[in-house]
């Protein structure tokens, strides 16, 4: 099944699904939690649009490269060519909708890619390893420096953070990305995960919420 773009309504976004960028360690609580240092710029890396897939009712896991390992982070999608310099007004203007993503790790496979100074493709950026929701238009999400998220897995309160915690804020982190890698329309932003990552389990049930826009149930497939 192909990944296309929603809004939460269930109308179809009419962009392609482009390029995830992603940015490691922009929660300093997050970067302690796995004895990584705070960066001083951000630390960027991409996932391709085949790993992209609809957070449904149900959410299949890789079942063969080890321990799947989730990180809730707020997603935004991006709707304007953005090259280069850019300003604050730009930068916000190109974001058209938020929702949330997984940014799912093999860990294991993670760990042992950064103790040979390899890159991360294999342990990031496999086919399903970024679930993602339904978007919020931007126009009713208000301000993206007052988003939050929360990560509740069977019941209990896994994960949670807002963006005015994150150490690069959105808006400096889109223009900063717009520096290094060209952003097309139907790309997508996502901006870190806070503390509390773990391993998934077949069966759980996961509720994530962007507190009074969005929430979301599933359940990782057995
Ligand atoms: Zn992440």
């Amino acid at each position: 099944m192909s990944y296309q773009h929603q809004y939460t309504d269930g109308t179809a976004i009419d962009l392609p699904m482009g390029k995830v960028v992603c940015v490691g360690r922009n929660y300093a609580e997050h970067a302690r939690e796995l004895n990584n240092p705070v960066p001083t710029e951000p630390l960027l890396f991409i996932k391709p649009a085949t790993s992209v897939v609809s957070i449904g009712a149900e959410l299949s896991l890789l079942q063969d490269r080890g321990p799947v390992h989730y990180e809730t982070e707020i997603a935004l999608l991006i709707g304007q060519r953005l090259s280069g310099e850019v300003s604050d007004s730009e930068a916000q203007a190109a974001v058209v909708g938020v929702g949330l993503a997984l940014d799912l790790t093999l860990r294991e496979l993670q760990d042992q890619l950064k103790a040979k100074a390899h890159p991360w493709e294999r342990a990031k950026s496999f086919d399903g390893a970024c679930p993602v929701t339904s978007f919020v238009p931007a126009a009713e999400a208000g301000e993206l420096s007052e988003l939050a998220l929360q990560l509740d897995i069977n019941g209990e309160r896994r994960q949670e953070g807002s963006a005015a915690e994150m150490i690069t804020p959105i808006l400096t982190l889109i223009k900063h990305i717009a520096t290094q890698f060209t952003l097309l329309p139907g790309d997508v932003v996502i901006t870190g995960t806070p503390a509390g990552v773990g391993v998934l389990h077949a069966g759980d049930l996961l509720q994530l919420c962007i507190p009074g826009q969005l929430q979301v149930e599933t359940r990782i497939a057995g």
